[in-house]
């Protein structure tokens, strides 16, 4: 049997009823076709079957009291992926969906992305089935405070260094720092996303959203065309669709929707930077519903749907994994959309994928084209070790930077394997080879 499909049948049988999981190793280990061709040292080393199995998984129990005293209990994870490349490193999910199978994906994805931002982090990701949205922030608090409790012991500057993902932004952070510095007596950089008084990086919340956008300037240059005028389709409300459009707005696009899990906004008019600021204030602040947008501007509000139903240039989905479904991807290549910049994880089902590179429109994978946040976590790490806060520049620049490069690494590797113009197989052979090479450098382990 090919090795690559004996590989994932070893994954299937090991992780049943796994289907995210089994859907970004699918999409990665296919993808590496070519290179498993060229040479034969990775299968050699036994490498596919090693970089799909985490080198250490943590599940525990966690804790902690409601406001009105009942003791409620939550699951909390912690899946240490792979260190070849540096400490582990990867967000925190707070989700009532979180489960092994949408935490494994999203480590082993994070893998490979943390490989292409070129700088030293292994991959991991974790998180709690523990859903902040309707809790107060004292019940978050105790929340964070017992998910530390027992997260502490596996985590360190020089171990793992979380970070925030879905749900878990600033306040979270800023919760689970206090305790670890309390339990630890040491302040280090062991989490990033930190805020700016004490170790955040400057441009680390916009780093996600401002990275996407990087990218997707960096493949419309490639065929001497920008963002300036495009009509741009965002989904998702949170943290990385709040700089998406920011960064888009300052680049002379239209972004005309945002949603949530509830529903979705369409503002043809654009949704500009003072409207941004009510968005930002009403998510991060009063934590409310993107309906109320709607009913504060005037605009068009589509209860339960996303936002692939409207017609723009540019889509940026912004809210979670498998978001565009095959039927959804046909409506924006027929409604004229010709890139693809994936913010979130995953955000396309594996019929949607294919259907952009058949139809070889400008499409970026989200280990890519999100890879702006991790490194920017990355450049945090490197600031928190020296003790100092570069200028907002020169963060920003760094990002443009490694935003550039990461375009670059994946464009030419895709050109180099004989697929030119397949960001997927760019990305996924380029942040292989780094790890596998780095795995087989230091023996078997
Ligand atoms: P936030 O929690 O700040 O925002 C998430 C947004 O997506 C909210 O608007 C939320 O709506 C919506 N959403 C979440 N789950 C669903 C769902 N099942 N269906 C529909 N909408 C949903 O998270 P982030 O902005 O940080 O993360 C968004 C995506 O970007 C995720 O895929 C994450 O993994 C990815 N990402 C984030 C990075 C970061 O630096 N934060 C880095 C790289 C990738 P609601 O409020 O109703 O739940």
């Amino acid at each position: 049997m090919p090795i690559v499909q004996q590989a994932l049948e070893t994954v299937k049988q090991r992780n049943p009823n796994e289907p995210a999981f089994l859907q970004s190793v699918t999409e990665v280990l296919e993808s590496l076709r070519p290179v498993l061709e060229r040479s034969k040292k990775y299968k050699d080393a036994k490498i596919l079957e090693r970089i799909v199995e985490p080198e250490r998984q943590l599940i525990f129990r966690v804790p902690w009291q409601d406001d009105r005293g009942e003791i409620q209990v939550n699951r909390g994870f912690r899946f240490e992926f792979n260190s070849a490349l540096g400490p582990y490193k990867g967000g925190l999910r707070f989700h009532p969906s979180v489960n092994s199978d949408i935490l494994k994906f999203l480590g082993f994805e994070q893998v490979f992305k943390n490989s292409l931002t070129t700088l030293p982090m292994g991959g991991g990701k974790g998180g709690s089935d523990f859903d902040p949205k309707g809790k107060s922030d004292n019940e978050v608090m105790r929340f964070c405070q017992s998910f530390m409790t027992e997260l502490f012991r596996h985590i360190g500057s020089d171990t793992d260094v979380p970070a925030g993902d879905i749900g878990v932004g600033g306040r979270e952070i800023g919760f689970l720092f206090g305790q670890y510095k309390r339990l630890r007596n040491e302040f280090t950089g062991v989490l990033t996303g930190k805020g700016l008084n004490w170790g955040g990086s400057l441009i680390r919340p916009e780093a996600t959203g401002y990275g996407n956008v990087y990218f997707a300037q960096e493949m419309l240059n490639a065929r001497d065309d920008s963002l300036e005028g495009k009509v741009c389709v965002v989904s998702g409300s949170g943290n990385v669709a709040q700089y998406t459009v920011e960064k888009l707005n300052q680049l002379g696009a239209k972004v005309v929707s945002l949603s949530d899990s509830n529903g979705t906004i369409y503002d043809k008019d654009g949704i500009d930077n003072e409207k941004l600021a009510w968005v930002m204030e009403l998510k991060n602040i009063r934590r409310g519903r993107i309906r109320e947008y709607a009913e504060k501007f005037g605009v068009d509000y589509y209860d339960g749907k996303r936002p692939w139903g409207i017609k723009g240039d540019c889509a940026f989905p912004s809210a979670t994994q498998n978001e565009i479904s095959g039927k959804d991807a046909e409506t924006l290549l027929n409604n004229g959309c010709y890139l693809v910049s994936e913010g979130s994880n995953m955000p396309t089902v594996p019929a949607g994928v294919d259907l952009f590179i058949e139809k070889k429109i400008l499409y970026a994978p989200g280990k890519a084209a999100n890879a702006g946040g991790v490194a920017v976590s990355g450049l945090e790490m490197s600031q928190n070790a020296m003790r100092l806060n570069w200028p907002r520049d020169e963060v920003d620049e760094r990002l443009r930077q490694i935003m550039h490069a990461i375009h670059k690494n994946c464009y030419e590797t895709a050109e180099e394997y004989g697929h030119p113009g397949n960001l997927v197989i760019g990305a996924n052979i380029a942040g292989f080879i780094k790890v596998a090479d780095s795995m087989i450098d230091q023996g078997l382990v």
